[in-house]
């Protein structure tokens, strides 16, 4: 029998895009640097005070004096899963706040982890209530309340003070997602006093995919510590992992990934830099830039109440006539952008674009309008060439 040929692979040849949809953004060279530098082992002192470091930043980027903040290994998924995993025990009722898909996400995972979820549904593209919460509270038994600050899939960004106020009356604790939110849109985790919140390291933070930052109160902490059952995963129960990234006398839990975490720190120190209330204003003023240059072509936002849109993620109304799959190809394959469509019952209605971390600024802007009037036009759609970009940059925000 005669050998095959030996199949050849190319070399890595990724098209380098703008990453101007829900997620991931674009990397720092820095962070990129970062991930060349040489590995060292997980319990080596060196990487030790790399792991304080991250500590002490992510601290910084939550606002929060948490003792328990740390990157769990895993991408914001196993953020979520660590937060509900570690709160909700089988038999458990939780209030899940659900007004788009990443609230769905955690429903699904309150129902894994044996509890029941009590969901307050509101319309996809408008916050939740506290009179919504307060209600479902008083009728259940649930001692955990979940909810998405930032939900990608709509761009409402959650006012979370109010909600806050009624899970606390009710002797609850908030478990919030700031998966989009951190490190770009307004958050004080300890002003707030939110309970216990997770992140991921490819949104505003600007890193790469693969670590989810997580900060929990001693509050969230007793009733872990105080739990019934231990906690069904292994490698998400925090009372473990604490062991390893938070004291002293470190212990092995798993192999951290060594030279994600030196990303993580990278793109932190960047944040600490910028400064990060410095780093809002920059998101919301972009943000608001943006919309003026859509708005002049007479697009409609999803979020109507311009206050509860999220500085990191737009929602744009797909108009009539006009195919999303269409106009997102156009913008990747002639200019090398991307931005995202809508996800599950908003498919084909909205566009959403994302100015998270390092694509938060003026080029982006203008990149992303000039390449959407290109696709636009394709589709016949009438509007004035030029206009989006001159309403952006006249608007007070550019
Ligand atoms: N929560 C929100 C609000 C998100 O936007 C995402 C991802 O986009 C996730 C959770 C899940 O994060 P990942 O895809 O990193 O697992």
């Amino acid at each position: 029998m005669s050998e095959m040929p030996k199949k050849s692979y190319g070399e890595l040849c990724p098209p380098e895009r703008l990453l101007l949809g829900a997620g991931p953004s674009n990397v720092d060279p820095r962070v990129l640097k970062a991930l060349g530098a040489p590995i060292v082992e997980h319990l080596d002192p060196y990487f030790m005070e790399v792991m304080d470091e991250t500590v002490e930043l992510l601290r910084y980027a939550f606002k929060t004096e948490n003792h328990i903040t740390m990157p769990i290994s895993g991408t914001g998924s196993a953020g979520m899963e660590a937060a509900i995993c570690n709160l909700v025990e089988r038999g458990d009722s939780a209030i899940v706040c659900v007004n788009g898909f990443f609230g769905g996400r955690m429903k699904e995972m309150v129902q894994r982890c044996g509890g029941t979820p009590v969901t307050v549904e509101t319309e996809w593209g408008k916050p939740v209530t506290k009179e919504a919460v307060a209600d479902a509270l008083s009728e259940s038994e649930a001692e955990v309340v979940t909810i998405v600050h930032a939900e990608t899939s709509t761009g409402v960004l959650q006012p979370l003070k109010d909600i806050l106020k009624v899970t606390h009356e009710y002797g609850a604790l908030l478990i919030a997602d700031v998966v989009t939110s951190l490190g770009g849109c307004e958050l004080n985790v300890d002003e707030l006093g939110v309970d216990l919140s997770y992140s991921a390291s490819q949104k505003c933070l600007s890193c790469v995919p693969g670590l989810a930052p997580i900060t929990a109160s001693e509050k969230a902490m007793e009733r872990i510590r105080n739990r019934r059952t231990p906690v069904q995963s292994w490698y998400l129960d925090l009372s473990t992992i604490e062991k390893y990234w938070i004291e002293n006398n470190r212990v092995y839990h798993h192999t951290a990934p060594i030279l994600l975490v030196y990303a993580m720190r990278e793109a932190l120190r960047l944040l600490y830099e910028e400064g990060l209330e410095n780093r809002w204003q920059r998101h919301t003023k972009n943000a608001e830039a943006l919309i003026c240059g859509l708005e002049a072509l007479g697009l409609k936002m999803h979020v109507e109440e311009p206050k509860y849109r999220c500085p990191a993620i737009t929602s744009v109304k797909v108009p009539e006539g006009v195919h999303d799959k269409d106009i997102r190809a156009t913008m990747q394959e002639q200019y090398n952008i991307t931005v995202s469509g809508g996800l599950s019952d908003l498919a084909g209605k909205i566009l959403r674009i994302g100015l998270m971390g390092v694509n938060a600024n003026e080029q982006s802007i203008k990149l992303v309008l000039g390449a959407l009037e290109s696709a636009l036009k394709k589709e016949g759609y009438p509007f004035k060439i030029g206009s989006s970009a001159a309403a952006a940059i006249e608007s007070s925000s550019m």
